[in-house]
């Protein structure tokens, strides 16, 4: 396998690396048979998060025995206190099974004060962690460049995660090489475009451009880990015609994309927005996602009738998604698709 230096960690991680939200779908036996298989064939660097419900302790099961020091774990806190942050610490070692994390990150914060290594937060946490020797190095993860920007110009952090993909703007990309500058490691979620896509040959090939960004791919099942080994072990170019075909999928979803991040929820109608955002789109890719004009399906893009246009998804959205606009607009899409099907 294939290895990249992580940044100021030194860490060498896989080229293919795993991203762990997908494994919370399947059954625990199957997840630690896809983690084992995954560390056979070379993976060895693993990201997850205390909110990502069971998936921390599916990855504690996978490598507790004999693996765990083989094996690099990078996990997440969501809190906005110093005390929370201790508490989900210990629940994450726990759950892992370990007494050390390899990368501990502070989880997409939605604000990061000017003065936030010297406040009583996170970070001071996550620091005093590292004191005791339970966190090896410090990352952060973002979706703002932004405030990706500030936390990268801080020095505070080893790591930097954020989306990267195909659909990646440019000043998302230079994000990357300004990573470099700073000698943080870059690690990227993200790369099928949050579901959006099916097959990974076009978004593995557009970032193994850019082999300091290390993509961790969200896998359920050893045939989709397989296709990424194996176009990494038999390189192919990145021609002008896929560029052609990547422009085209950006024309296609320009600027108002839903990468269903969920950062927009809660809504206080109900409405589960990085579904019903993307209605339109996975009816038109296929069959993978089952029947979308099941009775629950209908009554949730019909509960779009119920937004009180309070704005506060437009005010979380990372990609500042003019939500309830686009909300009408795949409401009513879909609605003159399902009424045709009658
Ligand atoms: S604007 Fe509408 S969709 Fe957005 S949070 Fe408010 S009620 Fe929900
Ligand atoms: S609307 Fe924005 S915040 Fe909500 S899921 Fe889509 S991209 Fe994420």
């Amino acid at each position: 396998m294939e290895m990249t230096r992580l940044g100021k960690t030194g860490l060498m991680v896989s080229r293919v690396s795993m991203g762990c939200i997908p494994i919370q779908r399947i059954s625990t036996e199957a997840a630690v048979t896809l983690l084992r298989q995954a560390y056979d064939l070379g993976v060895n660097f693993y990201d997850t998060a205390h909110v990502y419900t069971d998936s921390e302790a599916k990855i504690g099961l996978a490598f507790s025995h004999g693996i765990r020091q083989n094996v690099i774990i990078a996990t997440k806190a969501l809190c906005t206190t110093y005390e929370r942050t201790m508490e989900q610490l210990e629940e994450s070692l726990r759950r892992l099974k370990t007494d050390y994390i390899d990368i501990y990150q502070w989880h997409n914060p939605e604000v990061i004060s000017a003065d936030f290594p010297n406040e009583h937060g996170p970070y001071q946490a996550m620091q005093d962690a590292q004191k005791a020797g339970k966190i090896r190095f410090i990352g952060i993860t973002n979706h703002h460049v932004a405030r990706a920007k500030f936390a990268m110009e801080s020095g505070a952090f080893s790591t930097l995660q954020f989306p990267f993909s195909l659909l990646s703007t440019k000043e998302e990309l230079d994000l990357s090489f300004l990573c470099l500058d700073h000698d943080m490691g870059v690690i990227g979620m993200k790369g099928m475009c949050g579901g959006l896509l099916e097959d990974g040959r076009l978004p593995f090939l557009f970032l193994n451009q850019y082999p300091h960004i290390v993509p961790i791919w969200g896998v359920e099942k050893l045939s989709e880990l397989s296709q990424f080994i194996n176009l990494l072990h038999n390189p192919e170019p990145f021609t002008p015609e896929m560029q052609t075909e990547v422009e085209k999928l950006r024309a296609e979803h320009g600027d108002e994309f839903c990468r269903a991040c969920g950062y927009c929820l809660p809504c206080p109608a109900e409405i589960p927005i990085p579904f019903s955002m993307r209605a339109l789109t996975i009816i038109k890719r296929g069959a993978m996602m089952g029947d979308q004009f099941t009775p629950n399906r209908v009554a949730e893009m019909q509960r779009i009738d119920h937004c009180i246009e309070c704005r506060d998804c437009v005010s979380r959205c990372p990609y500042h998604l003019d939500v309830p606009r686009l909300l009408k607009v795949q409401q009513a899409g879909y609605m003159k698709l399902y009424h045709n099907r009658q």
